[in-house]
This record gives C-alpha cells, structure tokens and sequence, in this order.
C-alpha cells in the first residue's frame, strides 16, 4: 500500500497526537562512510573539512572520536536544513508517494560539481517513494564552519533546499529534459539548452517571489535575454554535425536561465491566471518589481501552477512563439 508523508511508519518520532507527522524521513550521510570498512578514503578528501582534528592517534585521522562527531554533527544540521525547508513546500507533497530522503555529503568531491546543493533524479526512484539529494563542498564548507563557530548562531540558508526541493517535485519533467542532455545531434542539444529555463525556472520561482532574484528585472528582459542566448546557442550548435560533452558545455556556458527562468514561467502562467484565477500577470509583474510581499499561500499556489501547467511540451511550444515573434522583431 502506498504511503504518503502523513503516515509515515518509518519516522514514529516525529508523529503527532493527530496522527500527522512532523518531521520528514530524512537522511544526511557522508559519503564514502568514513565508519564503513568497505570505504576506501584518503586523508586529504576529508582532512579540509573545517574542525577537522589531523591525528594519527586512532591509525587513520578519520576514526578519531573527535572527526567521528564532527561528521555526526554534519549530518545532523544538514537533515535538519533540510527539513526546514521542506516543511514550507510540504502541502505540495500531498499526493506524492515520500518513503526517504537521502542527502549524501559528497567531501572528496567525486560528483564533480561545483554547485552548492543538487537533486539527483538518477538516484531517486519516485516510485518507491524515494528521493535523493546532495550536498557538494562549497555547501559542506559553510555547514561545518557554522557548526564550528556555533549552531545557534548559523543563519539559514534555506533556499538553496527549497529550490532543490522544488526539482524533486518535478521529477517526470526532469527525466523528460534529461533524454535531451545528452544526444549528439545539435537540434537535441539545443532544446536541452532552452529546457534549462524551464527547470531552474521552476525551481527559483519562489525566489523570485520571495524577492531574491537579481540581474532581470522583467517578463520583457527575461525574454530578450532567453533569445538572444538561444539564438547564439543554435548557431553555435547547428554549426557542428554533431556535438561532443565538450562542445556542448563550452556552448552552454552561462548561467541566465536561473534569473530569466522564473520571469519565463510567469509569462507562460498568465493565460492560466487571467482565465482561472482573473488575475493579470503584469499585476504580478509589478507587484515583484515594487518588492511588494505576496502571501505564502499567493506564492506556493504560483509554483504549484507552474509544476502543474508548465510541462517540458508546454514550454517548447511556448518558446516557439517567443523566438518567432523576437525574430520578426529583428528583421
Ligand atoms: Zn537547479
């Protein structure tokens, strides 16, 4: 039988008199498991983590009781982070399959990524409820100086959670995106590029609205943005016969789509608010752009909206009309 978040068996802590539970089934892990056996690890993966001790007292430094409980208290602020912000995005969850959360710490850097904070959708398999998240050094790095200077202290940075949280709500589109990433041929790679928009989009909407969004200032900015790099990307691509990993993040370079991203999703929302809600965009617009506050149930019914209406085939064939339109403009 499936399992929502409000019976959650395997969290009996955190259940309520009321039957709903509190806290989520999350789980922080370093990885590779310094305490198992079968993980090999090198000194210098972990000996930079901020409060670690450099010893060879217990044969490796990393057995040692005091980097043993630094990596527990890792763990423990990195779930509870986590939890944090997945409480403001629970309502969201309500019909969503959430057995575990697993957030592996990456320290020595295998993934690769210089980002702070990733949704891994390979990882995750919805379908037995469970998803999976990770938190790269330049993430780690802050963590353990918070811990080390003082926990209370720490001011939390929740939305980097949020907008990874965000991702995981929108697993199926995400899988849709990524059979793009990796294809060859130029026209694929082109569309992978323009979905990029729609993901990060998505996923910093909040932050748009919360008012933490810099760099673009409008529907009208985002867009001329979105086609002048669109424009370079496919010519870039369509030059080549077929692209390489290589050519394509060398292409790809530049990180517009997470400010022009959520402006494109309220664009392509509007017919929706105008018909449903009787709501014009361009009040929306303006009340971003004079910093007004917008109530917490405004903001999550916008992305909600957006994870339910703007699908990878409602964006493409968005676009289309905005790369036309921009291109008569041109001409
Ligand atoms: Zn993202």
């Amino acid at each position: 039988m499936k399992q929502t978040l409000s019976t959650q068996p395997s969290s009996p802590a955190g259940q309520t008199n009321t039957g709903i539970i509190e806290a989520l089934p999350v789980i922080a892990y370093l990885s590779p498991d310094p305490l198992d056996d079968d993980s090999y690890i090198e000194e210098d993966w972990i000996s930079w983590i901020p409060g670690y001790l450099n010893s060879e007292e217990y044969g490796v430094s990393y057995l040692h009781p005091h980097n043993i409980d630094l990596a527990r208290r890792i763990e423990s602020f990195t779930e509870e982070q986590f939890q944090k912000a997945f409480k403001r995005l629970k309502s969201l969850w309500h019909d969503k399959y959430v057995k575990q959360m697993t957030v592996g710490i990456d320290y020595s850097g295998m993934l690769g990524s210089d980002g702070t904070a990733s949704f891994d959708y390979v990882r995750s398999e919805p379908e037995c409820g469970h998803y999976s998240f990770a938190v790269h050094r330049r993430l780690l790095y802050r963590y353990a100086n918070q811990i080390i200077q003082s926990e209370q202290a720490a001011s939390d940075n929740l939305g980097i959670w949020e907008h990874e949280i965000i991702h995981a709500l929108d697993y199926r589109q995400i899988l849709i995106a990524s059979a793009f990433r990796d294809s060859k041929n130029p026209l694929n790679g082109l569309t992978y590029y323009t979905l990029r928009y729609r993901e990060e989009g998505i996923a910093n909407l909040l932050a748009l609205l919360d008012g933490d969004i810099d760099g673009v200032h409008s529907i009208h900015e985002a867009k001329a943005l979105f086609t002048k790099n669109c424009e370079r990307v496919g010519k870039e691509l369509l030059a080549l016969e077929e692209t390489s990993d290589n050519d394509r993040g060398k292409i790809f370079e530049g990180h517009d789509f997470y400010e022009a991203g959520p402006w494109l999703i309220l664009d392509m929302l509007s017919d929706y608010y105008s018909v449903v809600h009787e709501i014009d965009m361009a009040s929306i617009e303006k009340r971003i752009q004079n910093k007004e506050t917008f109530s917490e149930s405004e903001k999550l019914g916008i992305l909600s909206a957006a994870l339910k209406f703007i699908s990878t085939s409602w964006f493409l064939s968005s676009i289309d009309a905005y790369l036309y339109t921009e291109g008569q403009n041109h001409n």
